[in-house]
């Protein structure tokens, strides 16, 4: 049976991620992998990453019967991949990319021995704070504890092995060409060895 590919991309609020995975899906291609979420819907909601939107009972449930992949508490709402897409994209040999944070980035990383970590790191402090004032969704004391949550996001992406793969995200094409590359390379690492000279 084929066997498709997982990619999961994580990284602070406000370092770009949801555009540089909007690229990378056109790129690579590779499909969004679709999120239950209790967080309420929101204008941006309509480009890239897929949400299904449910209550905390629901939320609940589908953890007990085992339908997420992974899930986690991020900023106080209940975000979990749905196993069965991502199962079925998977079995018919399809990329597929997971936008989610460093927690569920855990949970992946151990499921998942071969799937691909990427965590996206800004330029600086100051440079992130500077992007997150300049979306103009947050106030101050948001934006404060946005850059306290990335800074301990960041120690936690470093301090286990589950992203392979670091990149700054200092100029968005550069970011998706680096990731794209390292995602060639790691597929073709995975390819079997031709031997031409078999040993007898
Ligand atoms: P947003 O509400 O802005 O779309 O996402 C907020 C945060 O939740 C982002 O860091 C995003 O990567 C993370 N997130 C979105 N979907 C999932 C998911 O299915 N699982 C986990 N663990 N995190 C998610």
């Amino acid at each position: 049976m084929p066997s498709g590919e997982l990619i999961f991309i994580s990284g602070p609020s406000g370092v770009g991620k949801s555009t540089v995975c909007l690229h990378l899906s056109r790129e690579l291609p590779a499909e969004f992998a679709l999120s239950a979420t209790t967080r309420q819907p929101s204008a941006q909601d309509q480009y890239g990453k897929r949400y299904e939107f449910v209550d905390q009972v629901e939320f609940k449930r589908r953890i007990e019967t085992n339908e997420f992949l992974e899930y986690a508490n991020v900023f106080g709402n209940w975000y979990g991949t749905l196993r069965r897409p991502v199962e079925i994209a998977l079995s018919a040999g399809r990329l597929v990319l997971l936008e989610i944070d460093v927690h569920g980035g855990r949970q992946i990383a151990a499921a998942f021995p071969d799937a691909i970590g990427v965590f996206i790191l800004p330029p600086s402090l100051p440079e992130l704070e500077r992007r997150l004032k300049c979306r103009g969704r947050d106030e101050p004391e948001v934006i404060r504890r946005r850059l306290d949550e990335a800074q301990r996001e960041m120690e936690f992406a470093r301090s286990f092995n589950a992203y392979r793969c670091m990149v700054v995200n200092e100029n968005l094409d550069q970011t998706v060409s680096d990731i794209v590359a390292f995602i060639r390379a790691a597929q073709a690492a995975k390819l079997p060895v031709c031997r031409t000279n078999p040993v007898k």
